[in-house]
């Protein structure tokens, strides 16, 4: 790859020298690598896309010689800027590291950090295996960014997270030395578990090069329902009611009423027959088909008690029809504002209700356009605020409301992050979660980790007002035809 020098820095010089061939100084790529999906932009002096293992090491060794800042990259799909290099510095894009293999015997996978996740997902299933983590964003996000956000989805409420599937990691300490988390095996108890202290550290604690996942059995078959319910603490309930009759869906989703009425006001037409503006399930079972058709009947049944409508598909092109509706409330409400947050806070299943009836009143005590659909098997529930940047009092307002939800989320017992990380977009409320002796703690690791501070500095700890940033109006090449947080169906 060729690059055009555009600072004479000795770390510039030493990089180019060095690693010359993957290192990229072209505005084009400087611009590209400068943002993530939060799109707010902060320029880096070189982009370096490594194709060999080694080249990770020697690009950190100069880093920490020549002090400068390293921010690593998988696809850049992060919501909360977590991926954009704050401090300027290389980006170290391991976008082009995307070899994998399956041992079909041992259910396992061996990837490159830069494998995108669907990918994988589809070679599994070409020999009955499952890799069920499935972030919306898995059509374009890479294992290695999984990793390093712990990302969940929307199976999650039966087969958890990225960290559920994670045998071994491979990569890099931030000060360059090559080390390995783990192994290939299903169980280990040797030693600290710094694997599990890297999943989730968002590029801040080390750079992950190679990535070691056990993988499932692929269920036989789904079935998929679409319910109303006469209220949002009836539809909240089903993550209690199902498991007492012993159903364990693997997708539960709930759209609050406002989002409902967005999404019908967008398409011009009731979601369900004869019912308007009612919060809905959206409920998937798979496994096993005899299986799958048992609990299909029991969950009718509790269907017909509980929800005012529903709908069973009874085909693949009618599942999708249905997985449409849930798909749909993020582009409907985008329809509304310049301006979207989505908050993935999660709560303990019980205080859902709660969470939700706070939401509905700041809409109205604040007078903001405020939706909530997500992962309610899993309490991780998506708030979406919606404003005009412009309206300075709209903006304000929404400002207040966020900082409100926040502190209502710890007081339920909750996390202001259930799967997108703190990045910038969030360390202003990272402090309500961490007593001192926490907080402490944990920079106590990173300083130990990263001496020099080289990696991803500026996140999580550092207090950010992303407020007073005006994001970038440019896509990421994934970006055409995606809307946020849609569930993207293989
Ligand atoms: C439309 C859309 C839908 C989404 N849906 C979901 C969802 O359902 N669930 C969910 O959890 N998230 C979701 N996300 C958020 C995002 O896709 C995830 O956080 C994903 O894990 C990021 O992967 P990436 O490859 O894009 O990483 P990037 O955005 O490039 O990086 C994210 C973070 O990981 C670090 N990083 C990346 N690669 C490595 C590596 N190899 N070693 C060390 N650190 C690394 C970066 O430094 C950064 O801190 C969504 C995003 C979008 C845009």
């Amino acid at each position: 790859m060729s690059g055009e020098i555009q600072e004479s820095g000795a770390g510039l010089t030493a990089l180019l020298s060095v690693l010359g061939e993957v290192v990229s100084t072209t505005e084009d790529d400087l611009r590209r690598a400068s943002f993530d999906a939060m799109k707010l932009a902060f320029p880096p002096e070189a982009v370096v896309t490594p194709t060999a293992e080694e080249q990770v090491g020697q690009l950190l060794v100069l880093a920490n010689e020549f002090q400068v800042p390293v921010t690593t990259r998988g696809a850049g799909s992060s919501l909360t800027g977590s991926a954009a290099p704050l401090k300027g510095g290389w980006v170290l894009d391991l976008s082009r590291m995307n070899a994998f293999s399956i041992d079909r015997d041992e259910r396992v996978c061996v990837a490159q950090a830069g494998v995108v996740v669907a990918d994988l997902q589809a070679e599994a299933e070409e020999v009955e295996l499952f890799y069920p983590p499935d972030p919306s964003s898995k059509k374009f996000c890479t294992i290695g960014g999984n990793v390093a956000c712990n990302a969940g989805g929307l199976r999650c409420v039966k087969y958890g997270v990225t960290r559920d599937y994670v045998r071994a990691l491979a990569g890099f300490l931030p000060t360059g030395e090559k080390v390995r988390w783990g192994r290939a095996t299903r169980k280990f108890a040797t030693g600290y578990n710094l694997r599990d202290l890297w999943i989730g550290s968002e590029g801040t604690l080390g750079v992950v090069t190679e990535v070691t996942l056990g993988l499932a059995l692929k269920p036989a078959c789904r079935r998929t329902f679409l319910a109303a319910f006469p209220d949002e603490a009836t539809a909240l309930e089903a993550p209690f009611a199902l498991p007492a009759l012993g159903l364990q869906p693997s997708i539960l989703e709930f759209l609050d009423q406002w989002t409902v009425s967005c999404v019908e006001s967008f398409t011009g037409k009731t979601v369900l027959d004869g019912v308007s503006g009612l919060p809905l399930l959206l409920i998937e079972l798979d496994g096993h088909p005899a299986q799958v058709e048992e609990s299909a009947e029991q969950l009718t049944s509790w269907l017909e008690k509980t929800a005012v409508a529903r709908r069973i598909a009874a085909s693949e092109e009618e599942a999708e029809e249905l997985w449409e509706v849930r798909r749909t409330g993020s582009p409907a409400m985008r329809k509304l504002a310049n301006t979207k947050l989505n908050e993935d806070v999660v709560v303990p299943l019980r205080r859902q209700v709660e969470l939700v009836s706070f939401v509905n009143l700041l809409r109205e005590e604040r007078d903001l356009r405020i939706g909530t659909f997500g992962h309610c098997g899993d309490g991780n529930l998506h708030v979406n605020f919606m404003y005009d940047r412009e309206d300075e009092n709209e903006a304000e307002r929404a400002r207040v409301a966020l900082g409100e939800l926040m502190k209502k989320v710890v007081e339920l017992g909750g996390a202001i992050s259930g799967e997108h990380g703190i990045g910038l977009a969030k360390t202003e409320f990272a402090p309500l979660m961490f007593n001192d002796a926490e907080w402490e703690t944990m920079q106590a690791i990173k300083r130990t980790l990263d001496p020099n501070g080289i990696l991803n500095p500026g996140k999580l700890f550092h207090a950010f007002r992303p407020w007073e940033q005006v994001p970038v109006n440019e896509t990421l090449p994934w970006e055409h035809g995606v809307e946020e947080c849609q569930p993207i169906k293989s």
